[in-house]
């Protein structure tokens, strides 16, 4: 038989005899317990379930007695427990580990709200703008638009037309990331940024959260 060093609410669990007990003459061998009880606490030995490590067994229930077909398997009465339970006035500690699990319920709610905040925020944005960016207009105006901000625009591209498409007034591109410099959400910003577009008289061809 193994041994543990766990306790239930307090008490060392090898002073607390709830473990199942098989009748090894009607065990059919179904495995159905063995599957069933996820705490180890079955091994399969010559067709027959066995009871190896009884004291991982959790303390009230019985799933596997319930399941087994042939009702081979027994445990103590409910009255073992309700003694124990009694003897060992557990429930002050039982009231202290339900504060300390709402705490930790808590916990892990905040924490959960805090990354699903942080799944929404876009702190890195991709955008082209096409149109004509002569005498550098627009680039200065961007430029203003982020100083002594929490900003950045950055791999900025022109891709320009051919000197014949220049003659023609053929529409340049203008590519760039923006992003935070404070891994803050940039949403209000790249706002800004449209409308600085659309005043300029250009044309926002895409925009891609990075
Ligand atoms: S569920 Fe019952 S019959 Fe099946 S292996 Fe376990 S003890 Fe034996
Ligand atoms: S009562 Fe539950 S924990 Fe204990 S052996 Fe059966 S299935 Fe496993």
């Amino acid at each position: 038989m193994a041994k543990t060093s766990k306790t239930w609410h307090g008490i060392p669990r090898e002073e607390i005899p709830w473990f199942p007990t098989v009748d090894n003459d009607t065990c059919i061998g179904c495995t159905l317990c063995y599957v069933s009880c996820g705490r180890a606490v079955y091994e399969m030995q010559d067709n027959k379930a066995v009871v190896e490590n009884p004291y991982n067994c959790m303390v009230g229930c019985s799933t596997c007695a319930t399941v087994c077909p042939v009702e081979a398997i027994t445990f103590p009465g409910r009255e073992l427990i309700w003694n124990i339970e009694r003897e060992h006035k557990i429930f002050k500690i039982v009231r202290q580990e339900a504060k300390e699990k709402m705490v930790k319920a808590e916990i892990s709610n905040a924490r959960s709200e805090a990354q699903a905040y942080i799944a929404q925020l876009i702190t890195h944005a991709r955008m082209e703008v096409a149109g004509q960016f002569g005498e550098k207009r627009f680039l200065i105006k961007l430029k203003d638009l982020v100083d002594e901000r929490p900003y950045d625009i950055v791999n900025l591209q022109l891709d320009v037309p051919t000197v014949q498409g220049l003659k023609e007034n053929t529409p340049a591109i203008l590519s760039f990331e923006v992003t935070s410099t404070q891994q803050e959400d940039i949403q209000e910003f790249l706002s800004e940024i449209r409308t600085l577009v659309k005043e300029n008289d250009l044309i926002l061809i895409s925009e891609n959260n990075l």
